[in-house]
């Protein structure tokens, strides 16, 4: 009896044992499966200009663009669209989700007089363009003449390239000029401000004298590709990783500055809303 009861038992273990092996490798094949999803949606996600975005699912940004952005986007914001996702830089772009959300907003707020740091092909400058009324104004300002002139025949074209003022070099020297000169206090309805992530701050202190009672400053890029969560050892690309700290201390002076009312939207890259409130 008693071999046979042995026989048995390894029998049982044996049987245990394979079930659990095989238990493990489905895992292992599940693991390798989700993980090889992950890296595709995640190699997919920059590659497509404007397809930026927080959101987990790429399928739900799809979802977002396919039936509310792409149907209503104006024409020559579709233009600018497909010629700038041909530019080396295009990953600096703004999405057509968060375009789409800067006209509504700049239409509900009424604003007529604006100001943009960072223009590159012109994306949200033609969003804001097209939102501000036909005496509207916006101050835009950049480094890089050249990648203004590649959107500006569509802007041009749509008849709202007489509403923009461009200033060629860095920003700071011309807030300064602007803030020497007491007319220009709390003049501004809208400022976008979408450039050197490293001078947010600086462009902080001007634009929040320069910014009506009650408009609004809207900075991008706030999640900064969602590195403001990631751990300090994380694999960050190194222009992320160095700016990173600069939009994480702006964060915090924005949550804490009582001039302001702020709200931070999780469209495209992050935008902080701040409502000058003195
Ligand atoms: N808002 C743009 C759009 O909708 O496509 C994207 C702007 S892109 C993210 C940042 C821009 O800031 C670049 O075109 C760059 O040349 C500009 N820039 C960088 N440093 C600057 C500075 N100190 N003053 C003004 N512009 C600057
Ligand atoms: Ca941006």
């Amino acid at each position: 009896r008693f071999p046979i009861q042995r026989k048995l038992k390894l029998a049982q273990v044996h049987k245990q044992r394979k079930a659990k092996r095989k238990k493990l490798f489905i895992s292992r094949v599940l693991a390798m499966a989700t993980n090889t999803q992950d890296q595709q949606s995640q190699a997919g996600r920059h590659q497509e200009v404007g397809h930026k975005s927080l959101l987990q699912s790429d399928a739900l940004y799809q979802y977002i663009l396919e039936t509310s952005v792409y149907p209503r986007e104006p024409e020559p914001m579709k233009e600018l669209r497909k010629l700038t996702a041909k530019h080396p830089w295009n990953l600096m772009t703004t999405s057509a989700d968060e375009g789409q959300f800067l006209n509504m907003l700049l239409k509900l707020i009424n604003a007529k007089n604006t100001m943009e740091i960072g223009v590159y092909t012109g994306y949200s400058l033609l969003a804001t363009a097209l939102a501000i009324p036909d005496d509207g104004k916006i101050l835009a300002m950049d480094v890089n003449r050249e990648n203004y002139e590649l959107g500006l025949p569509v802007i041009q074209k749509a008849g709202v390239a007489h509403k923009i003022d461009f200033k060629e070099g860095p920003a700071l020297p011309v807030l300064d000029q602007l803030v020497e000169d007491e007319k220009n206090h709390g003049s501004f309805d809208f400022i976008f401000v979408d450039a050197d992530k490293d001078n947010y701050l600086n462009y902080h202190k001007r634009l929040i004298e320069l910014v009506k009672v009650g408009g609004l400053i809207g900075y991008d890029n706030t999640l900064w590709n969602g590195s403001v969560v990631a751990p300090p050892d994380a694999p960050l690309r190194k222009y992320v990783r160095y700016y990173r700290d600069f939009v994480m201390e702006l964060n915090k002076a924005l949550a804490v500055d009582p001039r302001i009312e702020i709200c931070m939207l999780p469209v495209g890259d992050g935008i902080t809303l701040c409502r000058r409130v003195k």
